[in-house]
C-alpha cells in the first residue's frame, strides 16, 4: 500500500503500475472507514489489477458547515483497515484537491431534483466536481459506489453519461450491522442510547414492506407515524419512488422497481438509508 497525497505523485504511480494496461478500480471516500466501505474495497480489489481508493472529506458537498467541521477524520485507523486490499491510498489536502477552483456547475436533470437535492442544496455538484476530478486524476476502469447512498448512484451514472466516460459505474449492496443499523461514518456521532435508537429506522422500513397496501401516501403514513414514536428522531423525508429515475411513484404497481428513501435526523446527526420494495 502506498499513501499518496498530490495529484502528481498519484498520476506518476498509476502510469507506471498500469504500463502493461492493467486494469484499475476506484473506491471514492471520506474515510472514517468502516465495513462498508471495505465490502466496495474487496469488490475492486477483487474484479480489477489495481485498487486505489481515495480519502477525502470534501468541502464542496457540504452545505452544512458543522456537519463538515463534526465529520470524524481517522487517516491512521483508515490505513491499517485498508493495508491489505489496497494499491495506493489518495488522501490529498483539500488545496491539492482545488488548486483549480471548483467552478464547475453541473445539472444531474430529474435525478438530482428529489431528495437529497433540494435537502441538501449543492450537495450533488460538489459531489459531481470531486468525482468526476477523481475520474480524470486516476482514470479507473471501474468505480464502486455504496447503495446506502442511494441517490448518488443516480447522480453518478448521470455524469458518467453527460460526460461520455468511459468507465463501468458498480453498485454495492448496503451493509448493516447485526441490529440492522446501515453502518454510516457518522454513526460515530451518535451516543450509545442514540445508537440504540437509530436501530428503528430500518426496523421500520422492513415492516413497511410488509404492509398489506401497495398505496405509497399509505406506506409513507405508517413511516412517518413509526418514526414519531422514537423520541430522539425528525423525520427530514420518507419518499418511494422508482429506482431508476427516483421520481416519486403513487402506487408499488406504478413501476417494475421501487425503493423507499429516508432521512431521519437523530439529534443532531443526519442518517440516511433505504429500502427495497421490489
Ligand atoms: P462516504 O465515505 O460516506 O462518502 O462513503 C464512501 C462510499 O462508501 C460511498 O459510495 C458510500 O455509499 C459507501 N458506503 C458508505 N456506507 C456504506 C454501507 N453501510 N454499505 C455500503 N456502502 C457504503
Amino acid at each position: 500500500m502506498m499513501l499518496i497525497k498530490t495529484v502528481q505523485e498519484l498520476q506518476n504511480a498509476l502510469a507506471a503500475a498500469r504500463s502493461n494496461g492493467q486494469t484499475v478500480g476506484l473506491v471514492p471516500t471520506m474515510g472514517a472507514l468502516h465495513e462498508g466501505h471495505l465490502s466496495l474495497i474487496k469488490r475492486a480489489r477483487k474484479e480489477n489489477d489495481i485498487c486505489v481508493i481515495s480519502i477525502f472529506v470534501n468541502p464542496t458537498q457540504f452545505n452544512n458547515a458543522e456537519d463538515l467541521e463534526k465529520y470524524p477524520r481517522t487517516l491512521d485507523a483508515d490505513l491499517a483497515l485498508v493495508k491489505d486490499y489496497v494499491d495506493f491510498v489518495f488522501a490529498p489536502t483539500a488545496e491539492e484537491v482545488y488548486r483549480v477552483p471548483a467552478t464547475e456547475k453541473y445539472d444531474f436533470g430529474p435525478v438530482e431534483q428529489v431528495m437529497e437535492g433540494p435537502a441538501r442544496p449543492g450537495h450533488f455538484n460538489g459531489v459531481g466536481i470531486i468525482v468526476k476530478r477523481l475520474f480524470d486524476w486516476v482514470q479507473p476502469t471501474r468505480a464502486y459506489f455504496g447503495e446506502k447512498d442511494f441517490q448518488q448512484v443516480a447522480v453518478i451514472k448521470t455524469l458518467v453519461r453527460q460526460c461520455n466516460l468511459n468507465l463501468e459505474i458498480v453498485p454495492c449492496p448496503i451493509v448493516r450491522e447485526e441490529s440492522g443499523l446501515a453502518l454510516s461514518s457518522r454513526n460515530k456521532r451518535l451516543t450509545p442510547e442514540e445508537r440504540a435508537k437509530a436501530t428503528n429506522i430500518y426496523r421500520i422500513l422492513k415492516a413497511s414492506t410488509q404492509l398489506n397496501t401497495t398505496d405509497v401516501a399509505e406506506i409513507q403514513k405508517f413511516v412517518a407515524d413509526e418514526i414519531a414514536k422514537i423520541d430522539i428522531f425528525k423525520l427530514e423525508y420518507y419518499e418511494i419512488v422508482d429506482s431508476e429515475t427516483l421520481q416519486p411513484i403513487r402506487n408499488l404497481n406504478d413501476s417494475d422497481s421501487v425503493v423507499g428513501c429516508i432521512t431521519v435526523w437523530a439529534n443532531n446527526v443526519r442518517l440516511i438509508d433505504n429500502i427495497r420494495y421490489k
